[in-house]
């Protein structure tokens, strides 16, 4: 059974909920079903922290809750939801899982790996597939309570994340639970409670079966949490890096490499707690820059010249890591154009420079560029004359163009 807890034991402040929220909740409990917010939402309102989107659970379907809004579309094969839109703002809706009863329900791959997900259920039984006690909260904004199954709130009161259930079983379930323990807790200042830590270690290799796809996805709620460096060194305290970005691994075992990463994650979570956006596709060309740097060399001393060289080398990188970690193709493009610049800045001389600055991706480019010259791999002065450069007026630039070679 569930704690009930009222409003002034929780202290909820209820203006960080969005409208969107409270209008899904209420367009639900008007037509006669239960409706919370869950999960993180809860977790982060309780901290004070603002939640950066809103999840509903009901004991509607999926199609009675499409039925009740008019802007709202059924998503997802493994696992289906409902997306309520409200201008900009989009609230998922998932229905109540529940206990696989019976051999088929519960489809689970050799090492324990949930596939299939979809046998719905009762509020309780919902709180109990959650990971985390913190993440298992339910909301009703109506009568402004939380229904707490699993003590989340002590949890979250003493800065603990505990797993629900059998900690090992859980991790075998979906081994991804293991990044999600890592992440929040570096996240949100939670420690991970001891027999939640306790079997990481033994069965980080689990993480080899999970999807590349899945894997991008949680990587990038990492590297963009505003913790990415505190994440990064838990991650590698626990062994659990291996095989995520095979590529960082070696990176960070060289002295400029590693510079380079930790500048560009630390910059990243600068801006991040700042309030602004990060764009993914510049981070992830960070991350693999020091092995493009390497695969050029070499094709280079195989006789390649210098431009298809490195050509060859981002394909190179990009696909060996797709084999472990699938970077989407919409950021590939994008980080193949930033490090396709990079020869561009050396050169200085003619009309070049001109051309360079018109480049649709310059902006990128040329942050990338002083993140080079700051780690070291670059003399600075290379980077000053960019700044300088983009800034002058007509008769200062002609003056700073080299003599053509
Ligand atoms: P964030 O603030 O980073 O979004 P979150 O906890 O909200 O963190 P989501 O991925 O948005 O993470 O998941 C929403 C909720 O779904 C979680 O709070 C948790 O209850 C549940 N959940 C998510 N992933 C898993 C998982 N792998 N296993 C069990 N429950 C999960
Ligand atoms: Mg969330």
């Amino acid at each position: 059974a569930a704690k009930v807890i009222t409003a002034s034991k929780h202290k909820i402040n209820h203006k960080l909920i969005t409208q969107a929220a409270l209008k899904t909740c209420d367009g639900l409990q008007k037509a006669g079903f239960q409706a919370y917010i869950v999960g993180g939402a809860v977790r982060d309102l309780l901290l004070d922290h603002p939640p950066k989107d809103f999840d509903v659970a009901t004991d509607a379907t999926p199609e009675q809750v499409h039925k009740v809004f008019r802007r709202s579309r059924i998503i997802g094969r493994r696992f289906r939801l409902v997306h309520v839109l409200w201008g900009s703002e989009t609230i998922e809706v998932s229905t109540f899982r529940g206990h696989h009863q019976s051999e088929g329900d519960a489809e689970t791959n050799d090492s324990g790996r949930i596939i299939r997900d979809n046998v719905f259920g009762s509020i309780e039984e919902d709180s109990v597939r959650r990971d985390f006690t913190a993440n298992a909260l339910y909301y009703d904004p109506k009568r402004q309570e939380v229904l707490d199954f699993h003590d989340g709130v002590a949890d979250i009161r003493s800065k603990t994340l505990r797993m629900i259930g059998d900690p090992t079983t859980r991790y075998q379930e979906d081994p991804v639970r293991m990044l999600r323990a890592v992440r929040l807790s570096a996240k949100l200042g939670l420690k991970i409670e001891a027999k939640t830590q306790g079997p990481i270690r033994k069965l980080a290799d689990l993480l080899e079966d999970v999807p590349p796809s899945r894997l991008f996805d949680e990587m990038l709620k990492l590297f963009l949490s505003g913790h990415a460096i505190e994440s990064i060194s838990a991650l590698r305290a626990q062994h659990l890096h291996h095989g995520l970005l095979p590529l960082l691994d070696v990176v960070l075992e060289q002295p400029l490499g590693e510079k380079f990463v930790m500048l560009a994650l630390k910059n990243t979570d600068e801006r991040i707690l700042s309030g602004k956006s990060s764009n993914p596709s510049f981070l992830f060309a960070t991350l693999l820059w020091h092995e493009v740097l390497l695969a050029w060399q070499e094709n280079q001393k195989r006789g390649e010249h210098m431009i298809p060289a490195l050509h060859m080398a981002m394909n190179e990188v990009i696909d060996k890591q797709a084999e472990k970690m699938a970077i989407h193709n919409r950021y590939t493009a994008t980080m193949k154009e930033i490090w396709a610049m990079q020869p561009r800045f050396e050169q200085r001389a003619g009309k070049r420079p001109y051309a360079l600055l018109t480049h649709p991706r310059y902006r990128a480019g040329y942050d990338f560029l002083l993140l080079r010259c700051a780690s070291g791999e670059l003399p600075q002065a290379l980077g000053d004359w960019w700044t300088r450069f983009a800034d002058a007026g007509t008769d200062e630039r002609t003056q700073m163009l080299l003599p053509d070679s």
